[in-house]
């Protein structure tokens, strides 16, 4: 239809928009920091994860193949403090919370390709801190714990952008037997009463930062695309990351381009655990469709705050019912569609705005990911679909609609395009499954002659059922 923008993407390092160029040109390479499961996934998380599982949608409907990446923290400090606060084993804490976070993103209709534990990767992650020990970037100190020597990297602070050292300091609780104030634990020794692993320094656990750096190379090799997560990581997390890796594998960049999604706040506050604002998905989801929270989240640009409220949600709740009903009525006119067609003028004029339209979503997208501009070239679709194409049903007119809406639902995953077959309504879809089960147990018996009369009845009815095996699904089909 026409030529496909380049596809360009802010990078929080270089402070630029760079064009995405993948390290291996059909596929690009997504880690995103996850979650750390000692509490429930709240709807800041919940932005974080839909922004990256859209911007993949959108690579896919590129032509990219996407890797999507994401840790799951179910070792550290808040989880450990927790399990001992309710007297708990750590692990049943970890269960619990990772159980709820895949349960929220299941709903939000997000796909990760990897969800890797840090508990399973102890040994790739001791190897990895040999290395650096090796290699002069890191030292063992009396207790056991082993830190990263930042004096070592001679480009820290960048990410960030803290070029002062005086802006590099952390873990504080260290400070007695660090070299510097900045330098931060790869290995920490374990305290009595905590969990831990042997290691060649003794018993302890990973840091919080190596677990990124060991994760993501052992999925997605030593170079990767795009590095996501939230503003909130970018210091000291995703500084620490970047000067172990670039340390490790000796390259640079170590990744093309780090994206950061904006904070949801709750008025000038972030919405975070400790400041106990957080409104828990779980609890969001029982009360808006999930495909009103990823409008939601969607309807503001990803490195903007997104202020929570109410009052946007239910906007973006009206949204998602207009798209709704924009996306049945063209089905039914589709269905309704009486030939022929012919386009007169005023038909190709208004082929030629929906045609701007879908430049429009691509540029919007193509340009940093803007998806607030791809929502308003939709409403325009949606302001042709009622001003015109609902009195003037011509075929050209209506599959290009559902098709730029289809499109776009694609990407923003809002709502199930419902196929025209289940349109007979709750009770045939009951009642066939009956049919099925009995089919089933028929066939199961041998009994394949009568198995067979019904599939040739219900043909009759318009309903063809397909067998795979001994499990089978049915579609509308013209009557025969
Ligand atoms: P956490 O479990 O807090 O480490 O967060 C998991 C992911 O959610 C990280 O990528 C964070 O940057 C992101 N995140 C945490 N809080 C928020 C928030 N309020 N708004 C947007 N993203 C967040
Ligand atoms: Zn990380």
């Amino acid at each position: 239809m026409y030529g496909q923008p380049e596809i360009r993407l802010y990078d929080t390092l270089t402070k630029s928009e760079k064009t995405l160029q993948p390290i291996e040109p059909d596929t690009v390479k997504i880690y995103v920091c996850g979650p750390t499961v000692y509490d429930y996934s709240h709807i800041g998380h919940g932005r974080t994860y839909v922004v990256y599982d859209s911007l993949k949608r959108y690579l896919s409907l590129r032509g990219y193949n996407v890797v999507h990446v994401v840790n799951i923290t179910d070792i550290d400090d808040k989880i450990i403090r927790r399990a001992q606060e309710e007297n708990r084993d750590w692990r049943s804490i970890v269960d619990e919370y990772t159980r709820d976070y895949f349960e929220a993103i299941e709903k939000l209709g997000i796909r990760v390709d990897h969800h890797p534990r840090v508990s399973d990767h102890i040994g790739e992650i001791i190897e990895f801190i040999e290395r650096l020990i090796d290699r002069g970037y890191a030292y063992i100190a009396p207790s056991g714990s082993v830190y990263f020597e930042v004096d070592k990297y001679e480009d820290y602070g960048r990410l960030s952008g803290r070029l002062d050292k005086e802006y590099w300091s952390q873990e504080a609780e260290f400070l007695g037997e660090k070299k510097k104030p900045y330098d931060f634990a790869l290995w920490k020794a374990a305290k009595p009463g905590e969990p831990y692993w042997e290691s060649p320094w003794g018993r302890g656990r990973p840091g919080w930062h190596i677990e990124c750096s060991v994760m993501s190379s052992r999925y997605l090799g030593g170079r990767f695309d795009i590095h996501g997560g939230g503003t909130d990581l970018i210091f000291p997390h995703h500084e620490n990351e970047r000067a172990q890796s670039e340390a490790f594998f000796g390259v640079k960049p170590w990744v093309s381009i780090w994206m950061h999604t904006g904070m949801l706040t709750v008025g000038v506050d972030k919405m975070s655990k400790s400041l106990k604002n957080i409104v828990p998905l779980r609890d969001a989801l029982k009360k808006y469709q999930p495909g009103v929270l990823r409008l939601w989240y969607l309807h503001v640009h990803y490195r903007k705050p997104l202020n929570y409220t109410e009052e946007s949600i239910e906007q973006a709740e009206k949204l998602y019912n207009r798209l709704v009903s924009a996306h049945d009525l063209l089905l039914k006119l589709q269905r309704e569609m009486q030939n022929p067609h012919y386009l007169n003028n005023e038909d190709l004029k208004i082929l030629n705005e929906l045609k701007q339209v879908y430049v429009d979503f691509h540029k919007a997208l193509s340009e940093d990911f803007n998806t607030p501009e791809a929502l308003a070239a939709v409403n325009k679709l949606l302001g042709i679909v009622y001003r015109d194409i609902q009195y003037n049903p011509k075929y050209m007119l209506v599959s290009q609609a559902l098709r730029i809406l289809g499109t776009a639902n694609y990407v923003f995953g809002a709502f199930e395009e419902k196929p025209v077959y289940t349109e007979a309504g709750e009770e045939l879809e009951k009642i066939l499954g009956l049919l099925i089960e009995v089919r089933k147990e028929l066939r199961k018996r041998g009994m394949y002659d009568i198995a067979d009369t019904i599939r040739s009845e219900l043909l009759k009815y318009g309903i063809q059922l397909m067998d795979r095996g001994l499990e089978t699904t049915w579609i509308r089909i013209k009557k025969q």
